[in-house]
């Protein structure tokens, strides 16, 4: 799968990760994550501070799928709010989800921190706005429901919302509990961490292409047929999953995003917040550490590379022309623009653990606009299972959901 084109600016910041390093023979292990993403990558941190022995297998250079084109906002809002969630999954369920979400924020900055990565990693807040003055209503049920479950929240009217943060709108809901990275520093970080330390495998353009159950564990076949055996095996391979799934469980989409050129400190808007919007198709922006404004947004409801990669242009117009009706004093010219394969779930959860019957197969598949938050749920409720850790979180995110 063509998972990214364009220029997605973080490989461009970051100096690539050159690792090359195929697997040449056979090979034995307890746990293979396949996939080098975010995901494989926070799964390998948190089975080698468990102590299981594991290798992470990618077919691509190290970090180059998704992760690379990620804006990496980190918010425990989920795609679907809360009060709809409510209606899908049950309104425990859904405050456990938005509660879990909010969590993983803490505990990414957490392994960053432990591990000493440098990923540019940021609190700051997070601002929902009605891009119309009907979408009020919306908030102010998201709001009270939000209340309910103590979840961080703030109204914005207004008045708040111009004195605040500078922004001509109708209102918005705010919170100081988001934050936001350099996905790809991270993801490349932490398997450097785990490799420097001995505690991890790393083999990159290594493809699985056939996998069998057997006694007590996997067997895995790569293309060139080299032969890998496990105990269990963790689906970390994101949006390219569905070849491991035995049903679809997801809709694929195409998104885009965009920066701009530094501009000076002082003219960046308050707070750096997040900012999106109540509106599809999906809109929102951050700011990088070396001044810069990234949006994105504008999903379209297919997966098509070709057709994707047509409308790039198209995209970064309506893109740039949507930044400007917030802000319009700021200084805005586009640096870089690329385009990526994105998904989303009827309910807006991730699906994690194992399917129906297959007890040694994990997915960590962490869909939608919080992949990345989900991530760290998905590596800590495996390690969990792993070591005989009851995680409630398992039901909520599960296949039997
Ligand atoms: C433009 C864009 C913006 C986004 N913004 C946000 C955001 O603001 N916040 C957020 O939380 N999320 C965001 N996301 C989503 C987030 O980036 C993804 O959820 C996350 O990067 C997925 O990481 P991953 O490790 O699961 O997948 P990937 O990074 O794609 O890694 C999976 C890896 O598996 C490998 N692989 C696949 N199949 C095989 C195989 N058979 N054998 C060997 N290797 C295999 C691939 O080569 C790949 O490197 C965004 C995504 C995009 C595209």
């Amino acid at each position: 799968m063509d998972l990214h084109s364009g220029l997605p600016y973080w490989i461009i910041k970051n100096e690539l990760y050159n690792y090359f390093n195929s697997l040449k023979n056979n090979y034995q292990t307890e746990v293979v994550i396949i996939g080098s993403g975010i995901t494989g990558s926070l799964a390998a941190h948190e089975l080698c501070e468990a102590g299981i022995k594991c290798a992470v297998i990618d077919k691509r250079t190290i970090g180059t799928g998704s992760t690379a084109a990620s804006t990496a906002q980190l918010q425990y809002e989920i795609d679907v709010p809360l009060h709809k969630m409510a209606k899908m999954v049950g309104e425990e369920n859904a405050a456990k989800a938005y509660q879990a979400s909010l969590k993983s924020i803490k505990d990414i900055e957490k392994v960053l921190k432990k591990t000493k990565v440098d990923a540019d990693f940021k609190n700051v807040s997070s601002v929902w706005l009605a891009s119309y003055k009907k979408d009020l209503k919306l908030l102010e049920r998201e709001f009270e429901i939000r209340r309910k479950h103590n979840l961080p929240v703030e109204f914005l009217n207004e008045k708040q919302l111009l004195k605040k943060h500078n922004i001509i709108g109708f209102g918005a809901l705010k919170n100081n509990e988001a934050a936001q990275m350099d996905c790809y520093a991270a993801a490349t970080g932490l398997l450097k961490f785990h490799l420097s330390k001995n505690e991890l495998d790393l083999f990159s353009h290594t493809e699985i292409k056939k996998w069998k159950e057997i006694k007590n564990g996997y067997e895995l076949e790569t293309t060139d047929g080299k032969i890998i055996k496990c105990k269990y095996v963790v689906i970390a391979a994101g949006f390219e999953a569905g070849e491991f799934l035995p049903k679809k469980v997801m809709n694929l989409l195409s998104t885009y995003a965009l920066v701009s050129h530094p501009i000076d400190e002082k003219l960046i808007w308050p707070e750096r917040s997040l900012i999106w919007e109540t509106k599809e198709p999906y809109f929102y922006m951050r700011t990088t550490s070396d001044n810069r404004m990234m949006i994105g947004g504008e999903d379209e409801d297919f997966q098509n590379p070709v057709k994707r990669d047509d409308l790039l242009r198209e995209k970064i117009k309506k893109l740039e022309k949507q930044f400007k009706k917030i802000y319009p004093e700021i200084p805005f010219q586009v640096d870089m623009a690329w385009c990526g394969t994105f998904s989303s779930t009827e309910d807006g959860l991730p699906y994690i653990g194992t399917w129906p019957g297959k007890d040694r197969m994990f997915f960590a598949l962490g869909y939608g606009g919080n992949g990345i938050t989900f991530s760290m749920i998905a590596a800590q409720i495996i390690r969990n299972k792993l070591t005989g850790v009851e995680d409630e979180r398992a039901e909520i995110f599960g296949f039997d959901r």
